[in-house]
Parts: C-alpha cells; structure tokens; sequence
C-alpha cells in the first residue's frame, strides 16, 4: 500500500472531527473521498499531510508512520496537498507562483519543470506573466495543481477541486485529474458523486468523522440508495 489510515483520530479543541478513519491506498490508483458538508474530508487530507496532526491512529506513507512528523517533512516525502482556497500568491506571476514551488534536488532529475508545465498545460503558460491574484477561479485552481506538481508529488491530495467553478472549467479538471492519474496516485474529496465516479476507480464516503461506506466507482453509481443516503445530490 501507497498510503494507509488506520483508527484515526483528530481534535479541533475539544472537538472530535475524525472519529476513526480508516482507508488505503494503493500505488497508481485514483480514489475519492466523499461526504456531505462538515464530514470531515478536508480534515482527513490535513491529517495526513500533518497541517491537523492524529491525536491517535497511525498514517503509514510508503512504509513510514509519519502521523507525528511536521507537514514541511511530510511534503518533502512526496506528498502535495492542494487546498480547497488554493491559496495562490498575489503579487505573484503565474511563472513565480510556479517558480517559489520548485524543489532542487541534487542527484535526481526532477520530473517537473515550469517548461514542462507549460507544455503540458498551454493555458497556463498564455497566464504566464499575469498575476495570480488576477485569474479566474478555474484558471487559479490549475495553477494550485501545477504548483503542487512542482514539489514532485507521488501521492497528490486534492481538496474539492471543483468547489465554486463553471461546468465548463469543472470538466478541465477531470481531464487534468484523469491526465495525473497515469503518473501520479491521486486522492481527491467532492461533495457529489458525478464528478467524482467519472474521474475516481474507488470511493470512501465519510459521515461525521467515520468511513461509511466503501465502494468501486461503478457499484457505487449503481447504489442511489446510498447516493441518497450520505451525499448531496448535484
Ligand atoms: P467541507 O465541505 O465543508 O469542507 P468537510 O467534509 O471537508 O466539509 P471538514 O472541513 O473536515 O469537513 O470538517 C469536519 C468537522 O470539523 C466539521 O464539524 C467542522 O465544523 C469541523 N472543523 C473544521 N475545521 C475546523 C476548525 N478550524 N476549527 C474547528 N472545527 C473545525
């Protein structure tokens, strides 16, 4: 297993959010974390990326229990988050939003490159001089993910990446998710279940802290009585 979550518990205060999640991951698959609002899907990628530290259960990333390292080591191990405010910098160009994200490694040849980047995504690289501030939401959330690629991510962790954007831009997504999915394991959180059975093989559905349910995408699609039961329907 990539990524395993085994009983894990996180506290806001006195504030019991995670109540026992329990999920793996293998290496290469796309999986989807769903869940109504408040379920608790954000604080379980903050959780295993260290930004809301377990107090109890373990997260095992490649054979490392890293449930008590800092988040900065827990992304040099190779995980990306993209959060759900994306948190572009303003006052930044596209270019040097990529730019402060770069990893120099000696001894290994990074995968990612701004170059690559704009190969792969030319809308990116039409921006490339524009500030960050200055882009639309969809074209913001692009950003987010090829500045998460720039870390060299082997698990990347996104966080409703379609919350707020336009059908039009919402199918961009799923073909950069799809386009990632070849070469990178993906978890990725949604609050309805169209998007996420067309771009993930497998779903979690999360309810007030705990793991619901569990399923293959096509079961689940096939399965309104749950779809009804612990999802918005959109
Ligand atoms: P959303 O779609 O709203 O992001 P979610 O499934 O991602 O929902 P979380 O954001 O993980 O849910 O929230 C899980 C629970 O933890 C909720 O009850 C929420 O109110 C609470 N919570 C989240 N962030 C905080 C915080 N910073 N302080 C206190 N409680 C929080």
């Amino acid at each position: 297993m990539m990524l395993e979550l085994d009983d894990v518990h996180t506290y806001y205060g006195e504030s019991h959010a995670l109540q026992g999640v329990t999920l793996q991951l293998a290496e290469g698959e796309t999986v989807c974390l769903l869940g109504r609002n408040g379920a608790g899907k954000s604080t379980t990628l903050k959780s295993i990326i260290g930004l809301t530290p377990p107090r109890r259960g373990r997260v095992v990333f490649e054979g490392d229990e890293i449930q008590r390292r800092p988040a900065h080591r827990i992304a040099r191990m190779g995980i990306g988050l993209v959060p759900e405010d994306r948190r572009i910098f303003p006052g930044l160009s596209v270019r040097e939003n990529l730019d402060v994200a770069q990893r120099k490694r000696r001894g290994e040849t990074p995968k990612w490159s701004i170059e690559r980047i704009f190969d792969n995504y030319p809308m990116l690289a039409e921006l490339a001089n524009q500030d960050g501030a200055t882009l639309s939401g969809g074209q913001q959330q692009m950003l987010a993910v090829a500045r998460s690629l720039m870390t060299e991510p082997r698990l990347l962790l996104l966080d409703e990446p379609n919350e707020g954007l336009a059908p039009v831009i919402v199918k961009q997504i799923g073909a950069l998710i799809d386009d990632l999915a070849a070469t990178t394991t993906i978890l990725f959180t949604d609050q309805s279940v169209h998007f996420a059975l067309k771009h993930a093989k497998r779903a979690y559905i999360l309810e007030k802290g705990r793991i619901v349910h569990e399923a293959g995408a096509a079961e689940l699609r096939e399965d309104t009585a749950t779809q009804d039961r612990f999802l918005s329907v959109a």
